[in-house]
């Protein structure tokens, strides 16, 4: 017999604890099932840890206006739960006059966002912030941030708990079908966990395709191609020159090989930019030599040798390589007909920044699921 739950959540990552969250804090009865022994140990902890302040994404768009308004709503988290975070800033610069065009078009864009509070730096401003960069311009913006992005999610966990929802580690979910009465879903390894949901989100960011095409009754047509995008870091052995964050102009597919600081001030370079067909989070201490000399774009004092291999992440993206980029896609019955079943697709960046406000957005969208 399968147990009889109100909401299930498929994935405890940033999003998946977001939205769980939210549900049981407006009284419903919610379960995360997650596939790892741990919450957060997939893209969730494999980012740069920045609080967006929301600049680059098309206006108007899901990434645009989620990572606005989860912005504010994530400051107000950290500070209300003592999570750690520093809101310090971050320029992007411009190394050439071609550059300066694209930061116009970057300012516009990020007033159209909602975003106004961007200063303009010539390269001496610039460079009294930051002595140790090299530019003809900057922007800066004094909303963007970096925070401890595992103590948030434990945060979030601890309030969904204390809202009487759950969260069952080990319980990969394998297979499930939709009926008239919910959606039934079979999780676990040696001891298969069978639950019947009336709400099922699928938040199983890199694995939410292969995930939908395992649920009978959804539409394979509504099931976007996943495409794989890894990003590396390289850590900064020794002090960081910079106390901001510093971001060239952007790349397809990525921000640019930008400077990130932890909360402790060590730094770290990345993510570049590789379409892969395997999730495989290796790092090659080779590929460094490809980042100086983009560092030294904005850098020019990066010393031979200083970068070693940190991590990878891999970004669950919707978009063909080279090609435009794609929005979030958080896909609901009117798009493919299972009534109280809903898919997240492409939560790529800033889905750690906007997690506040899809997990809004998405319960919204199931209030009437009752
Ligand atoms: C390189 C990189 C840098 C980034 N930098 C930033 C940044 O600085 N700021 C920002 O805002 N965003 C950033 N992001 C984006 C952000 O990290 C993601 O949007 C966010 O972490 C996605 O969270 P998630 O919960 O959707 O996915 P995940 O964290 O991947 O969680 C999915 C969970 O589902 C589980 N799962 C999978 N399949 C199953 C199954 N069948 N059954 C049960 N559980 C399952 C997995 O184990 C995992 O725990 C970055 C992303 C990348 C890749």
């Amino acid at each position: 017999m399968a147990e009889k739950i109100d909401c299930a959540v498929i994935g405890a990552g940033v999003i998946g604890l977001a939205i769980a969250r939210a549900l049981a804090l407006r009284g419903r009865e919610t379960l995360v099932l997650e596939a790892e022994d741990a919450i957060g140990t997939g893209t969730s902890s494999r980012n740069s840890e920045v609080i967006h302040a929301g600049i680059y994404y098309t206006p108007g768009s899901a990434k645009a206006t989620l990572c606005v308004a989860g912005k504010h709503l994530l400051y107000t988290y950290c500070e209300a739960h003592g999570v750690a975070h520093r809101r310090c800033g971050k320029l992007i610069v411009a190394a050439d006059q071609e550059q300066v065009k694209a930061l116009q078009k970057i300012e516009a864009t990020a007033r159209a966002n909602g975003v106004h509070d961007l200063q303009w730096l010539t390269a001496d401003e610039a460079n009294a912030m930051e002595p140790a960069l090299s530019c003809l311009a900057a922007l800066l913006s004094p909303s963007t941030g970096i925070i401890d992005s595992h103590g948030f999610m434990l945060a979030m966990q601890g309030d969904l708990e204390d809202a009487g929802g759950t969260v069952a580690l080990r319980a990969p979910v394998r297979r499930g079908h939709c009926g008239p009465k919910g959606i039934h879903l079979e999780a676990g390894e040696d001891d298969a966990v069978e639950v019947s949901a009336r709400v099922v989100i699928n938040s199983a960011g890199l694995y939410a395709q292969q995930l939908a095409r395992r649920i009978e009754g959804i539409p394979s047509a509504t099931i976007p191609s996943p495409v794989y995008a890894k990003g590396c870091y390289y850590v900064l052995q020794g002090k960081s020159p910079f106390r901001r964050l510093i971001y060239p102009i952007p790349i397809p597919g990525g921000l640019g090989v930008h400077l990130t600081l932890d909360l402790a001030g060590q730094a770290r370079f990345g993510p570049d930019v590789e379409w892969v067909d395997k999730l495989d989070y290796s790092v090659d201490p080779a590929r460094a030599n490809r980042f100086y000399s983009v560092i030294r774009g904005y850098w020019p004092d990066l010393p031979d040798g200083a970068l070693l291999p940190g991590y990878a992440g891999i970004r669950p993206q919707l978009r063909h390589p080279g090609g435009p980029g794609v929005d979030f896609l958080i896909q609901g019955p009117e798009a493919h007909g299972v009534p109280g079943l809903i898919n997240l697709y492409g939560m790529e960046s800033p889905g750690l920044t906007a997690s506040l406000a899809i997990a809004e957005r998405v319960a919204d969208a199931v209030a009437g699921d009752r």
